[in-house]
């Protein structure tokens, strides 16, 4: 297996080159599991994501949000990410999270990321299947993998309103014409998720899911996932989801961790970083493990 080479290779010490997540996120469908995106927003956050990944023996994608492509050090952030997981024996790709147009992916390409993904799910059908068009043909030309969004998965503050009448929730009719007409990699889908906190429960749309898993055959990506149980979790990736997208829990844990290593009696700079370094290496890892990832690198 050319997964068993890379390990053995790596433990050599040998530089791999990185690749798109394509790869990953269909093997991650036929074997019924899903791959981990962890948003990444700076060096110790990604330490303790990357250390879950290798222990957990995970593939992974280093998610970067969109809004840190204002930031003057994001070319340098990129490259850091880029230099740290060509050296890691587990394989990680590097993907824009939420980009907002051609040249903010054409950008990150530029500065090392694997894949990018295109957030066209507020826009007119029309204007989002142009625009992902034009992504996937720029990005397949310098080999990298392209998501999009079809729907809305709007934000947890509004969740109580959206769920009542599936606001913004996937057509299952427009993904399939879309998946034909874009070319796209894989889909993220609106089934009943919402990014940050949940105001009120979160219920997931399973049979929106199946409808949509029975048309089209891209691996599915499912965000907002904080706040979903772990049967939840394993509902959406047995129905076919094949990447999940996770940032608020790690967030919140580590600042909560950071606080009270804050109030312990000999709590320093180091103190207080390395508990924040502990508390994304184990929520990640957690969640390897309900993604069922573990030990498919
Ligand atoms: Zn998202």
């Amino acid at each position: 297996m050319l997964q068993t080479d890379n390990v053995k290779r790596k433990q050599k010490g040998v530089i791999m080159p990185l690749v798109s997540m394509v790869n990953e996120l269909k093997k991650a469908q036929a074997g019924h599991y899903a791959v981990p995106l962890f948003l990444t927003f700076e060096m110790t956050g990604f330490e303790g994501t990357l250390a879950a990944l290798e222990e957990s023996r995970s593939p992974g994608i280093m998610g970067i949000f969109h809004i840190l492509m204002d930031r003057p050090n994001i070319r340098a952030f990129v490259q850091y990410i880029r230099a740290r997981a060509e050296d890691s024996p587990v394989p990680v790709s590097i993907s824009l999270d939420h980009g907002t147009s051609l040249e903010q992916c054409m950008q990150i390409l530029a500065y090392g990321a694997t894949d990018v993904m295109f957030d066209g799910g507020k826009l007119p059908l029309e204007e989002n299947i142009a625009i992902t068009r034009s992504v996937v043909r720029d990005a397949h030309a310098m080999g990298a993998g392209v998501e999009a969004e079809l729907g809305f998965v709007g934000h947890g503050r509004d969740y109580a309103n959206l769920d009542a009448v599936r606001q913004g929730f996937t057509k299952p009719e427009e993904a399939a014409r879309f998946i034909e007409e874009t070319g796209v990699d894989a889909l993220a889908i609106a089934i009943g998720t919402a990014h940050a906190e949940y105001q009120g429960e979160p219920q997931l749309a399973l049979d929106l899911l199946a409808d949509i898993r029975a048309r089209v055959d891209v691996p599915l990506v499912l965000h907002g996932g904080s706040g979903l149980s772990d049967a939840q979790f394993r509902a959406a990736i047995e129905g076919g989801v094949s990447k999940v997208n996770i940032f608020t829990d790690l967030g919140l844990t580590a600042g909560r961790q950071m606080v009270s290593e804050a109030q312990a009696e000999k709590a320093s700079y180091f103190s207080i970083s390395a508990a924040a370094k502990t508390a994304f290496r184990e929520r990640c890892k957690h969640y390897i493990d309900v993604f069922g990832a573990s030990g498919k690198a």
